[in-house]
């Protein structure tokens, strides 16, 4: 047996690359040697040189088109891929290879049993969406679901067993992720990858069994690990924009839990009229906030109206284009988190037991406000108007709503604990990893 190698292989966006990244750095601790394969447009983004592979689109291209990015990927990166492991294989012989791919990816999995390595799958996201895409089969045959291309037939609210979120089929992950051609590319995708899963030898998810025990019972091939937080230390080198610390220290100047944390992910986008009416709805408040706002978060800059805000509120806001977000949630002064619902923000949350203003834009995030809210019980979700807006007034309401009532707090401090105990030494989570980290070696 030669030493541990891993090829980690994460779908391309900030939500797949952060907890493969995660998962490399505690397999690293371990003495398994990582290299990790991003597209090279993703390689010119992150903070740390990796081995990259191209992902077959101009760098100008849009790749918030995921219909489009994964067409490009499926015709490109296999050959790619297959072509890097053959010229590690050559010069490096002292190393046996094994591939841990995103599961989104089964093309990676196939490349592997071509080449007769040893492969694991890593899902980033609920063991929710895992269950409802494994359940592709049963929504065809209930007639849900149309079977060429995923659009929806039948509306009822729909839920795969007791205790699990109940889903709008309008909602179902790959209905909303862009156009019909968009949800039909997704669709065949997801179908392909509930075939090549099976090549996998093992199969992990970042998620814990507290969090989720009946989704994961559903489908018990997949093992949880989670949840693979960094604290944003040294070192955890995923990231596409470099975080500004400086909030941390304006933190430090706010009492505990006052602070509303206002943060949507890496590639939500507003309009310019819901982005005014949030920062109205956040002047509003009579609390202190800190907004994240990415340089791509409006289409039109909107540098005018952040500083006209930042005039009238002085030091009670605090605005950032990224924040160390994982430390920022551990802050004592965090109140509540307002959030798009992305699973990691999501898992980032409940981890620090912040409550949560629910405000999901597509793909999984509804599934994952659905937990939050009904499940879990530790947020509330904002509501759009007849004019498809979340109003100022309804964000002040929601925040008071939530920060005036304790309950959502000591369910959330339930929900820290739970999700801790799967991640100490004795934990599922931290024992599913030891045995993985055995197989590898
Ligand atoms: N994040 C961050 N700083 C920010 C905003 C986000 O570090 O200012 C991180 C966040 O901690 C999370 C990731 O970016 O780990 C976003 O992933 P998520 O699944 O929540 O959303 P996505 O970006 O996939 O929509």
């Amino acid at each position: 047996m030669g030493n541990p190698h891993v090829l980690a292989i994460p779908y391309p966006y900030q939500g797949h690359v952060l907890p493969l990244m995660e998962l490399s750095l505690k397999l690293v601790d371990h003495g398994v040697k990582i290299t990790f394969v991003n597209t090279e447009f993703i390689h010119n983004h992150v903070l740390i040189n990796l081995v990259s592979i191209p992902d077959g689109m101009e760098p100008w291209e849009d790749r918030n088109d995921i219909g489009k990015l994964t067409e490009s990927i499926l015709r490109v990166m296999p050959g790619e891929l297959e072509q890097l492991v053959k010229y590690i294989n050559q010069n490096d012989v002292n190393e046996s290879t094994c591939i841990i791919a995103d599961e989104s990816l089964g093309w990676a999995l196939e490349v592997a049993e071509r080449l007769k390595i040893k492969r694991a799958a890593f899902w980033p996201a609920s063991a929710a969406v895992r269950a409802l895409i494994f359940s592709i089969p049963k929504l065809i045959q209930d007639g849900v679901v149309d079977n060429n291309d995923g659009t929806i037939l039948r509306n009822e609210m729909y839920t795969l067993t007791e205790n699990m979120p109940v889903m709008n089929p309008k909602q179902f992950a790959w209905t909303c992720l862009g156009d019909s051609n968009t949800t039909k590319i997704m669709f065949k995708l997801i179908k392909h990858t509930n075939i090549t899963v099976k090549l996998a030898d093992w199969i992990i998810c970042n998620t814990s069994y507290e969090l989720e025990p009946a989704a994961l019972c559903l489908f018990p091939d997949s093992l949880p690990i989670g949840p693979l937080l960094s604290g944003n230390r040294l070192g955890s080198s995923g990231y596409f924009w470099p975080a500004d610390a400086s909030c941390l220290a304006w933190l430090d100047q706010q009492p505990a839990q006052s602070v509303i944390y206002v943060a949507f992910g890496s590639f939500t986008i507003f309009d310019e009229k819901q982005f005014q009416e949030l920062a109205l709805g956040l002047e509003s408040l009579n609390r202190p906030f800190l907004w994240v706002v990415r340089s791509d978060t409006i289409d039109k800059k909107p540098d005018m109206l952040l500083e006209q805000l930042k005039a009238r509120i002085g030091q009670r806001g605090c605005i950032v284009s990224w924040a160390p977000q994982q430390a920022v949630l551990n802050h004592p002064a965090i109140g509540c988190f307002l959030s798009h619902c992305g699973w990691n923000s999501t898992m980032e949350g409940v981890s620090n037991g912040v409550p949560f203003l629910c405000w999901p834009y597509f793909g999984d995030q509804f599934i994952n406000q659905t937990y939050i809210c009904d499940v879990w019980k530790v947020g509330l979700a904002l509501d759009k108007d007849e004019t498809g807006i979340i109003t100022r007034g309804e964000i002040k309401n929601k925040a008071e709503k939530l920060l005036n009532d304790k309950i959502f707090k000591q369910r959330g401090l339930i929900h820290q604990e739970m999700v801790m105990t799967d991640a100490q030494e004795s934990g599922s989570s931290n024992k599913n990893m030891s045995n993985f980290i055995q197989w590898i070696k």
